[in-house]
């Protein structure tokens, strides 16, 4: 049961104190407080956890301080959408909002490589008037002998670099928790020119101790992956994770599922997955098109399968774009073959604008013509 306290409450209350001294002698039934700190207020949710069936949703409801009173189901207890529940999706961090219904790129190198082409990168970015972007410092790779990213030593110039071109926030992988204070350490060392977005990897999906270890701190929000070869509950659990140790701040993203029969792509593209991940959750809902397809394979109309890819991920109302370009493929030591060109940046972004605005009037269309599905 989740019971969501009045947002005007304060922490020393004698409401709040009454109030949760009356749960504490519930029997058989745990009680556990979350925080969820928005940009204005921070709210206070109260778990009960144990055997809740007996209780009265209605006396809980009259206690002194408390909002809303929701039974929920056992799975994704704090990410869940759960019945008659009106809690808010995603959250704000560096001054942008991530939520179910807005959208934006992390358009950026799979690896950083050279200073000269995270600048140039960069530069293209703001050019666009984008605020985000993807560099990875540290890559899980297949073979031990390849190239595994710069790690740490990039870190001060990636920030630095972002800091000067506008950049909000950059997603990236960590594979280890020492990883964190790493990145917490060359931002502190830069004057925190930017934001990070730490990102798990879909081989990472159940890590379940760094998943432990991402989810103690608050600092930074959490692009979780979809696990290649698990269920979805599998992986939204893996969410739940991070939650459940007190960072409720993730976007699942959805990366395409390993299987032969996703061939000639990478992997098969599983965009249908979108409103799915946003009916059973508040979470906002990223695609990864570069990873899902893995080339740059065309159809015969000219347009790649990774921008058609985008655009079926994007009008089924996908909230961020995860995608590889680089100055050089060619010169890429990581995932070249799927990378965007940065000439094809300016249309890339045009059509992703496109596809959401297509999204919304799809949206209007069935919410006006009377046959809304509830
Ligand atoms: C990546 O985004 O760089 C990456 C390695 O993705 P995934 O974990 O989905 O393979
Ligand atoms: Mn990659």
């Amino acid at each position: 049961m989740l019971i969501i306290l009045n947002s005007e409450l304060t922490q020393d209350s004698p409401e709040l104190s009454h109030t949760l001294k009356f749960l504490a002698q519930l029997p058989n039934v745990s009680v556990k407080l979350h925080e969820v700190k928005g940009a204005e207020q921070t709210l206070t949710e109260v778990y009960l956890i144990g055997n809740t069936q007996a209780l009265d949703c209605d006396e809980i409801a009259a206690l002194p301080g408390v909002e809303q009173v929701i039974r929920i189901s056992d799975e994704y207890r704090i990410l869940g959408r759960h019945q008659y529940e009106r809690r808010t999706t995603g959250f704000e961090y560096n001054g942008i909002r991530f939520d179910q219904s807005n959208l934006h790129v992390f358009a950026g190198l799979c690896a950083v490589d050279t200073p000269e082409h995270v600048e140039t990168m960069m530069k293209a970015l703001k050019a666009q008037g984008q605020q985000c972007t993807r560099m990875g410092a540290y890559k899980p790779r297949t073979s031990p002998y390849a190239f595994q990213g710069h790690g740490k030593q990039c870190l001060p110039y990636v920030f630095e670099l972002a800091g000067k071109y506008d950049i909000k926030v950059v997603a990236m992988e960590i594979t280890h928790e020492s990883h964190i204070d790493e990145i917490r350490e060359a931002l502190h060392q830069t004057g925190h020119p930017t934001g990070v977005m730490l990102q798990v990897g879909t081989r990472n999906t159940q890590n379940f101790e760094l998943l432990k270890a991402i989810g103690r701190q608050k600092e930074f929000p959490v692009l979780l992956k979809r696990g290649f070869g698990i269920t979805l509950n599998e992986s939204l659990n893996a969410a739940e994770y991070l939650a459940s140790e007190g960072n409720a701040n993730v976007i699942f993203c959805l990366r395409g599922m390993k299987t032969g029969a996703g061939s000639p792509h990478r992997n098969m593209v599983d965009f249908a997955h979108v409103p799915v991940v946003k009916r059973l959750t508040r979470m906002p809902v990223c695609i990864d098109p570069s990873h899902s397809v893995g080339s740059r394979d065309k159809g015969p109309d000219g347009i790649l399968d990774i921008q058609h890819a985008t655009a079926q991920g994007v009008i089924a109302g996908a909230n961020m774009v995860l995608v590889d370009f680089h100055p050089a493929p060619a010169k890429a030591l990581v995932d070249g073959p799927q990378a965007l060109l940065l000439d094809e940046l300016p249309r890339f972004l045009e059509d992703i604008q496109l596809c959401h605005e297509l999204y919304q009037k799809r949206v209007k269309l069935y919410q006006t013509s009377g046959l809304h599905q509830a």
